[in-house]
């Protein structure tokens, strides 16, 4: 039993979005930390998924970074703090001189906490740019832009909470809870289908949500098992279904004329962007049967409450805002916004993926969504901050990757790890050696510290404070346990004294601790301002929350979208196919998604016991007729190419993927997908496209 100073400190959990709260119980030594569940915990009510319960084996690895390192000569020594912080400074204000502030790029991170992503945007801009971002821009990007653009607000529009109890049909898009969002899928989902909801899953590959299910098993769900790329006109024959049904039957209610008429506005663009779509063809184009779309579109509008989850799979494509608008337009046609039950919901990938951009860590958008370029936003940030802000969005991360050695010379990363996470990244592993100066702030020596200049050893999410959001905009705090390395220092201690050395004491850096950077970021996001460390307790609260005493909402838009015109905004889309397609060479479209038991790059995961065993390496899924073509048996090594590299994995033969198609995850360095996956950019919201690319594979190959 733990001692009167040794009590369970409760925190949430570092891994996924659904934000699952748990206990550490600190041990005896500061590196003896053991997780212990949180009976209790606002989220998961105690329950807990594989990743959540290894959390705490990376804490006191023995990769730890623990001390400051500057390269010399090519190689690593380690240094002092003082030397590191210098030497960055200077660096920092020289690469300002010569280049101008542009030509810095700053990566902040969905690990960290909002304080610590607050602070580093706010280092950004004081610097002279907006050349600022986080990994949203791998996951959401093209859902944050839809969402926010057509609704309001980039986040989902409902809670866990209020889907358990009143959606009646699940529309799961793209997106793998039963996998990526554990815990949501087993205390809420599951829950949900236990009580009679249907669940209707889109996804060209079977996986553990399917399995969960039991979806081949019965005739109330539904898996439309697509072709990678094809869900614009999957989407379509469903919109065009409704739309046909509700004109031969207006009584039977298909679609929601009140809501349309009363709260949204472009519906009539829809209507001619369908006018002459061939159901047929586009069923066919889709590899799912005419029937079982039709049959999807009923299930879903004739649900009194029918909600839908968004996923990478929906938006890691070129045309990934088009997708989620599509699926806009679903919700909105058939009144399925606005009441419990019901929405348009991405479940986020990582830990504080949604609060990183809450807080304004992308190139576009200021604390709260506020846009860079619009002058009345931004002065109401400038007066909090006391310094102008450029006015024109700065560059995403991708972008920031494609200008390493050109307009950019210089890169700060906090917690990322961009040459195994960015799309092409054979590609991004060369460009990155043409920069003049790397600053990488970590807790191991990731792919992308091997590069840089200077090395700043972090702590882990269990020796530190701070608030992280989840998926359902619920903004909870975390707390620290203990310090294991004492060289070691906050990630917001850090930016902190970077900030103080580059603008004096008086340039907005200076903080005592997380709770003051909170009380700042409050002054500046909007729909943050209610809240305090002291509201937020164990419960935490879900944006918005205007004023102090405001509850938080579980669902937005009960009135009014926060458009400008107050409507919800449809409008209709085309298919986009993949910027690439099989061909004579590259004949198979490979697609890529994550492991329940690893976590993106694998950083923490692959250096988990408990996880790593579970899957040491990577593999890949090919269907039975395929694999006969090929020659290819099951547990045989092949190797996968593509245009931009290759890698060899074990071939796993199975009936989840469909003929001509092939799956495979980014999480292990030398076998990752992104040393294949294609770096095109969706034009607005500039995510890349990693859920599809032309592929062959080579047989033969010695393990
Ligand atoms: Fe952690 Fe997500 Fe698992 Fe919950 S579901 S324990 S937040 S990884």
């Amino acid at each position: 039993m733990a001692s009167e100073e040794q009590q369970p400190v409760k925190t949430i959990c570092p891994y996924c979005g659904v934000g699952c709260g748990i206990q550490v119980n600190p041990g005896e030594e500061p590196g003896d930390m053991r997780f212990m569940p949180w009976g209790e915990a606002p989220v998961n009510e105690g329950k807990i998924c594989i990743k959540g319960g290894a959390a705490t084996q990376v804490v006191n690895h023995e990769d730890r970074l623990t001390d400051p390192l500057i390269k010399e000569d090519g190689e690593f020594r380690e240094a002092t703090w003082e030397e590191a912080y210098e030497l960055i400074v200077s660096e920092m204000e020289r690469i300002r001189e010569e280049y101008g502030p542009d030509a810095m790029g700053f990566y902040g991170s969905s690990k960290t906490m909002n304080e610590e992503n607050y602070l580093l945007q706010k280092l950004a801009r004081r610097y002279g740019t907006n050349n600022v971002d986080n990994c949203t821009r791998m996951c959401h990007a093209s859902t944050v832009w839809a969402l926010r653009t057509s609704l309001g607000a980039g986040a989902m529009t409902n809670s866990m909470a209020d889907l358990r109890e009143e959606a009646d049909v699940f529309w799961i898009h793209g997106a793998n809870p039963g996998e990526q969002h554990p815990i949501a899928n087993s205390v809420y989902f599951r829950q949900a289908v236990l009580e009679g909801a249907t669940v209707i899953q889109v996804d060209p590959h079977a996986n553990k949500t399917t399995r969960s299910f039991k979806i081949d098993e019965t005739d109330r769900h539904m898996h439309l098992q697509v072709e990678p790329g094809t869900d614009i006109p999957l989407l379509n024959v469903v919109i065009k279904t409704i739309l046909e049904k509700h004109e031969e039957n207006p009584e039977e209610g298909w679609i929601d004329e009140a809501f349309i008429e009363e709260r949204t506005e472009g519906f009539d663009h829809l209507k001619e962007t369908l006018d002459g779509f061939d159901k047929e063809a586009a069923a066919e184009e889709c590899g799912v049967s005419l029937e079982d779309i039709e049959l999807a579109a009923e299930k879903y509008a004739s649900a009194d409450s029918a909600a839908i989850f968004t996923g990478m799979g929906m938006s890691q494509h070129a045309c990934g805002v088009d997708n989620v608008q599509n699926e806009i337009n679903l919700a909105l046609i058939t009144g399925n916004l606005g009441r419990p039950g019901t929405g348009v919901n991405p479940l986020r990938g990582q830990n504080n993926v949604q609060g990183t951009c809450d807080v304004g860590a992308m190139p576009n958008v200021l604390p709260g969504y506020q846009l860079v370029d619009d002058d009345e936003a931004r002065k109401s940030v400038e007066e909090v901050w006391g310094f102008d802000v450029p006015a024109e969005p700065g560059l995403t991360n991708v972008e920031i990757s494609h200008e390493f050695g050109e307009s950019v010379k210089g890169l700060y990363v906090m917690g990322e790890n961009p040459v195994m996470s960015e799309p092409d990244s054979n590609d991004v592993a060369e460009r990155i050696q043409e920069l003049e100066f790397i600053v990488a702030q970590d807790i191991f020596m990731t792919e992308t510290a091997k590069y840089a200049d200077v090395i700043l050893p972090a702590t882990t999410w269990a020796e530190r404070g701070g608030t992280v959001t989840n998926t359902d905009r619920r903004v909870q705090r975390m707390r620290p346990v203990a310090k294991v390395h004492e060289n070691t220092k906050h990630d917001l201690e850090i930016v902190s004294e970077i900030g103080t050395r580059l603008f004096g004491e008086d340039g907005g850096f200076d903080f005592e601790d997380p709770e003051e950077v909170f009380e700042e970021l409050r002054l500046v996001c909007p729909s943050y301002h209610g809240m305090t460390y002291e509201a937020l307790g164990e419960e935490g609260i879900q944006w918005p929350c205007y004023e102090e005493g405001d509850e938080g909402d579980q669902y937005l838009y009960e009135e009014h979208f926060d458009t400008e015109s107050g409507l919800g905004h449809i409008e209709g889309v085309s298919h986009t196919p993949p910027a690439e397609t099989p061909d004579e060479e590259y004949p198979l479209i490979l697609t890529t998604a994550r492991l329940e038991e690893h976590y993106n790059t694998g950083t923490m995961s692959r250096r988990s016991p408990t996880l790593n065993r579970q899957h040491p390496e990577n593999f890949v899924d090919i269907h039975p007729n395929d694999a006969e073509r090929y020659g290819i048996e099951d547990g045989e090594q092949v190797t996968i190419r593509s245009r931009r590299g290759e890698i060899t994995v074990e071939a796993q033969v199975t009936e989840d993927i469909k003929e001509g198609s092939i799956w495979t995850t980014p999480h292990f360095a030398a076998a990752s997908a992104n040393r294949l996956t294609n770096d095109v950019l969706d034009e607005r919201a500039k995510i890349p496209e990693y859920k599809a690319a032309a592929a062959e594979i080579e047989v033969g190959i010695e393990p």
